[in-house]
């Protein structure tokens, strides 16, 4: 089932403020109370479907990757619970213990989430539009194989550290009183590495290329971030590894410009053309269409072909191509062309109102009453 915008559901812009989101929560939700409704099933869920979208669109960061992501993550096998369940005390302290114990895995056997990560991916203009599958490579962080994580030469064991005793805490006294510091030999893991494994240099971690494969659904643009779970660096002692965020950069196209879901195509027509109205072929990402020019089009003119842009990852809405018309005006003529258009000018002047002729005409007019 495809899941409603949560602005519409809201039935307010994407650029509303918090206090019009929370207006408009307000009203539905006083409508579409179960209390109200007498346990009806079709306002019931609309109930829960306004709450839900309150419930993102309330929060700032919830709203800012909604606004990221949309809907699409959950197509992807990927619900909300996993975009904003990773806490982000979650990640403070996945942060925290990283910088803290110079990436050494905890021997204390907590669990810590691994960072998130960011690559950059390259698409084509036609690729971000159509959707595709890459393959790339990514650099994370994982546990040394060499020596399973621990940061000690293989056929050694990290030892309890001698300045603790294995606490991870020093206490000392100041004064009339004890104050608990982290221990600075271990940095607080309560083990002491004394041979270093030398692939990771004691840290137990090492960084290592990874090939990875994505699925970039159809509409993303530049700067679109696409996160993949799991592909982050790895977890500590067994903890979740962190995700990957894979920011989307997109080529120019020679012909086609975007604007959100809509494509510009600017196209050159002859004065002939403009005057006489014509029928023109215009390129589409679809295919060619067939466009009607009016007779007495103006340069600069607009023509929507409805439903030929882009359509959104988010939600099955679609943009249209906008083609803006331009006259052009050649450079080079023949004799004969020249001739002919003097000729039409003559004509041309005669006949105008506006024309610099006919405004003649109308001063010569004046005086002579
Ligand atoms: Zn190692
Ligand atoms: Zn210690």
């Amino acid at each position: 089932m495809n899941k409603r915008d949560y602005y519409e559901v809201l039935g307010v812009s994407r650029d509303a403020t918090e206090a019009d989101i929370k207006r408009a929560y307000r009203k539905l939700a006083l409508q579409y109370h179960p209390d109200r409704t007498n346990g009806d099933k079709t306002s019931e869920e609309k109930f829960k479907e306004i709450n839900e979208a309150y419930s993102i669109l309330s929060n700032q960061e919830k709203r800012s990757q909604y606004d990221m992501y949309g809907h699409n993550f959950e197509r992807m096998g990927m619900g909300h619970d996993d975009i904003f369940g990773s806490s982000v005390f979650e990640d403070l302290i996945g942060d925290v213990f990283s910088d803290f114990f110079g990436g050494r895995r905890s021997s204390k056997g907590r669990k810590f989430r691994g960072k998130d990560i960011e690559a950059e991916l390259m698409l084509d203009f036609e690729e971000a539009v159509r959707g595709v599958d890459k393959e790339f490579t990514i650099k994370r962080t994982v546990a040394c194989d060499q020596c399973s994580g621990t940061g000690a030469k293989p056929g050694t064991k990290p030892v309890t550290c001698r300045a603790c005793h294995g606490s991870g805490q020093v206490n000392y006294r100041q004064g009339f009183l004890t104050v608990t510091k982290t221990c600075h030999v271990c940095n607080g893991s309560g083990f002491e590495i004394i041979d270093k494994c030398r692939d990771c240099s004691g840290t137990g971690r090492v960084v290592k290329e990874e090939k990875i494969k994505i699925h970039v659904p159809p509409g993303v643009d530049t700067d679109s971030v696409l996160r993949i779970q799991g592909k982050g660096s790895e977890g500590y002692n067994s903890g979740p590894s962190g995700d990957l965020h894979v920011i989307i950069k997109v080529r120019d196209h020679p012909l086609f410009k975007r604007e959100d879901q809509n494509i510009i195509l600017d196209m050159y027509i002859s004065y002939a053309q403009a005057v006489l109205g014509d029928g023109i072929k215009v390129p589409t990402l679809y295919g060619d269409e067939e466009l009607r020019i009016p007779a007495g089009t103006d340069s600069g003119e607009t023509f929507i072909l409805k439903h030929k842009g882009i359509g959104s990852p988010y939600d099955s809405r679609k943009g249209d191509q906008i083609v803006r018309v331009h006259i052009e005006v050649p450079k080079h003529i023949s004799d004969r062309q020249k001739e002919i258009l003097k000729e039409f000018d003559e004509i041309a002047q005669a006949h105008s109102k506006t024309g610099a002729r006919g405004l003649f005409e109308k001063v010569k007019d004046l005086f002579q009453q």
